[in-house]
């Protein structure tokens, strides 16, 4: 049974690498991001950002969150990625959030032989015994361009899109320096990780690059 741990920073990659691994391999693929982002998101549809409670309400969502729901909703946006990573230091929240991964984890090995998970503690924390560990970066440059031409917009003005950018790079600095710093499962690669750089590589060449990492050990 074979464990792939994914981690590294906001639109480095890692995602599109973890649906590719799952279509090579055929095991289950989680993008843990998302169970973060659907409690921020159900914080911010039901109006309960400002709560003194945040950390007991953001648990109580995170009890009764079910994963056919991670596909339906738009989680997408850089509202929620902010609140998601706010409540990512939540002790509580991460014990309930940890539990369900490790419960995904589990299931699709014993269904499917392996399982890849992605996000920002999967190798250290998650999965500390896993058989693959790549921790996935690139300038924050690049991976705000990656995030801009994502949202598809078309500008009409090029000081538009230049604001958008800088917005966007200000938004992942924040981000970054959220998860880094955090006393709980902070962002950090595993002792045991392969550290990528995809700054300069396109996403086929990552998939090469790690491929040929997992084949020659398996
Ligand atoms: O990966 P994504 O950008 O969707 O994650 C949103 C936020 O969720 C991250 O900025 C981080 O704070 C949090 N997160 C986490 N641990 C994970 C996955 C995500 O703390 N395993």
């Amino acid at each position: 049974m074979i464990e792939i741990a994914i981690d590294g920073t906001a639109a480095s990659g890692k995602g599109t690498l973890g649906k590719k691994l799952s279509d090579k391999y055929s095991f289950p693929y989680l993008d843990t991001g998302l169970l973060y982002r659907k409690v921020a998101h159900e914080l911010i549809k039901d109006n309960k950002i400002n709560t003194t409670k945040l950390e007991q309400t953001s648990c109580d969502f995170a009890m009764i969150l079910n994963f056919k729901e991670l596909k339906n909703t738009n989680l997408r946006t850089e509202d929620v990625a902010k609140l998601a990573s706010k409540i990512a230091t939540f002790p509580n929240l991460r014990k309930i959030l940890n539990n369900k991964q490790k419960e995904f984890n589990n299931s699709s090995k014993k269904k499917f032989g392996g399982c890849i998970l992605d996000g920002r503690d999967i190798g250290t924390t998650i999965l500390p015994n896993a058989d693959f560990k790549f921790y996935i970066t690139a300038s924050l440059e690049i991976r705000a361009k990656r995030r801009l031409l994502e949202k598809n917009i078309s500008f009409l003005h090029e000081n538009d899109e230049k604001c958008m950018l800088q917005a966007l790079m200000n938004n992942m600095r924040e981000r970054d320096r959220l998860d880094s710093n955090r006393k709980i499962s902070p962002l950090i690669p595993a002792k045991d990780a392969y550290v990528i750089d995809t700054t300069s590589i396109n996403p086929e060449e990552l998939l090469l690059k790690v491929a040929d990492i997992i084949e020659r050990k398996k």
